[in-house]
């Protein structure tokens, strides 16, 4: 497809900041694959105007919005009405059109588990997780495990009452819990910052030290999948310590691939082609070359 036309549908993102988001590579990826007639850019929009935005995306036609920080919430008060997964989190990540109204709704939790059960053949149901974090991204993942039938999700949080109340996202599942509890758990997740380039895990002593959590690698072992929603590096140092210790590994870069996948599906009804969706971010990553988050 040569350029944007005067037929081009137009799908973006808003956040700020929004210059390193992946979510243009990604998408014009997908649109390039399905030779479709979309084009997707990234709108830096300052917190306090995401109403503005909602307004905007009405008034232009926007075709498909993606929302990030700090606009998840907002959003969801802006939108004609919500999925039944934004509700609960009461955090937008995609807004689709359904007829002439808005629906908010959030990919990212069943962008997670896709990525679970197609990139490392993790089904959850049934199963011991543990997620270390309980900030967005961590209420996700804890409510889409508890909703795919794990059979406990223990929440270990630095701030407990954020770690108490993400875990009863999961239902009878959820439970805040320690980083000792390591061992027992078939699922590990990292839903914290640690381990993202000059993000540490604060206490740097002892066993755990800089590992999210304070996690002691040595109750990391086989039997055991370990994944890190941190994907900038491909390898984090909690991946690269619990792969020593013989546990399966995934990065952050499935859920970030299946998130997509899902809005890309919702906005244009098309089946999302990940594989190439997925090269597309790949080389982005190692070419390394785009502008810092902060
Ligand atoms: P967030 O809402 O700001 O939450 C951050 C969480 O991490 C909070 O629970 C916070 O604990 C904890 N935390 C932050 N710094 C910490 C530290 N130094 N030591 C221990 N705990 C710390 O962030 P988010 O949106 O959930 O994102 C979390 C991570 O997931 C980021 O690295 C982000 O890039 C990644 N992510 C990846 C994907 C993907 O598709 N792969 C999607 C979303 C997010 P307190 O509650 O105590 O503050």
């Amino acid at each position: 497809m040569a350029g944007p036309r005067a037929t081009t549908q137009v799908a973006a993102v808003i956040g700020d900041p929004v210059r390193h988001s992946l979510s243009p590579v990604l998408h014009n990826a997908g649109f390039a694959a399905l030779g479709l007639d979309w084009v997707y850019v990234a709108f830096p929009v300052p917190e306090g105007r995401a109403v503005e935005a909602t307004a905007a995306m009405r008034a232009l036609g926007i075709a498909g919005l993606s929302v990030t920080m700090p606009h998840k919430a907002a959003v969801a008060d802006a939108v004609d009405s919500l999925s039944p997964v934004a509700r609960r989190l009461g955090a937008v990540n995609t807004v689709v059109w359904r007829g002439s109204e808005l629906v908010g709704d959030n990919t990212d939790g069943a962008g997670f588990v896709d990525s679970l059960r197609a990139d490392a053949s993790f089904d959850p149901v049934g199963r011991r997780c543990l997620v270390v974090g309980a900030g967005g991204a961590a209420r996700a993942v804890v409510m889409a495990l508890g909703q795919a039938g794990a059979a406990e999700v223990v929440v270990v949080n630095r701030t407990a009452s954020r770690g108490r109340a993400t875990a009863q996202l999961a239902g009878g599942a959820g439970r805040a819990g320690s980083a000792e509890e390591v061992d027992a758990a078939e699922l590990v997740v990292n839903a914290t910052p640690v381990g993202m380039a000059g993000v540490g895990g604060g206490e740097e002593s002892g066993p755990g030290g800089g590992l999210p959590g304070g996690i002691d690698p040595t109750r990391l072992g086989a039997g055991q999948l370990v994944v890190d929603l941190v994907y900038e590096p491909l390898v984090t140092p909690l991946l690269g310590a619990a792969e020593a210790r013989g546990a399966a590994t995934a990065g952050g870069l499935g859920m970030l691939v299946h998130q997509a996948g899902h809005a890309f599906r919702l906005w244009t009804g098309e089946e999302p082609p990940l594989v190439a969706m997925r090269e597309a971010v790949l080389t982005e990553l190692k070419l390394g070359a785009r502008p810092a988050e902060t």
